[in-house]
């Protein structure tokens, strides 16, 4: 069919909501007859769909997860979380040891102290413990909340 040629390009205005009304009419009533056209239509609105999909949705989340899951960024936390712990830690033993080193105090607030900075560390350690395992159990749990 001759007509055919002409109303693929309108199918294709169409999909880019380039038409006027008279020009979509005129589109659906071919389509309406011309199975072959139909088809056409069919096809490229596929195709348009999942391109659409595929670029304004899909990726996004697609790269954000693989950026989660990466064992860099995991790493990268880990490593963020060991250090500050590893910082504390370094911290929290001098303090201990000039305490334990200096006679000069009377010996029940240094106790008091210590058994705060142990009870300190008792804690940390559970919390790190606690996260390292959610991050193993659930990689990405935290970007979806
Ligand atoms: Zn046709």
């Amino acid at each position: 069919m001759k007509d055919c040629e002409k109303y693929k390009a309108l199918i294709v205005g169409l999909m880019d909501n380039e038409l006027t009304p008279k020009e979509i009419h005129e589109v659906n009533a071919h389509l309406m007859r011309c199975g072959q056209c139909r088809e056409e239509y069919e096809q490229l609105k596929e195709t348009t769909e999942s391109l659409n999909t595929m670029s304004f949705n899909e990726p996004q989340d697609e790269v954000l997860r693989k950026f989660w899951k990466s064992p860099y960024s995991r790493w990268a936390r880990l490593s963020g979380m060991l250090l500050i712990a590893g910082g504390w830690l370094v911290l929290m033993v001098y303090g201990l040891i000039e305490m334990i080193r200096d006679n000069s105090e009377p010996p029940l607030p240094r106790i008091g102290i210590a058994a705060m900075i142990i009870g300190f560390f008792v804690l940390l350690i559970m919390v790190i413990r606690e996260r390292a395992v959610t991050y193993q159990s659930d990689p990405y749990k935290e970007i979806e909340r």
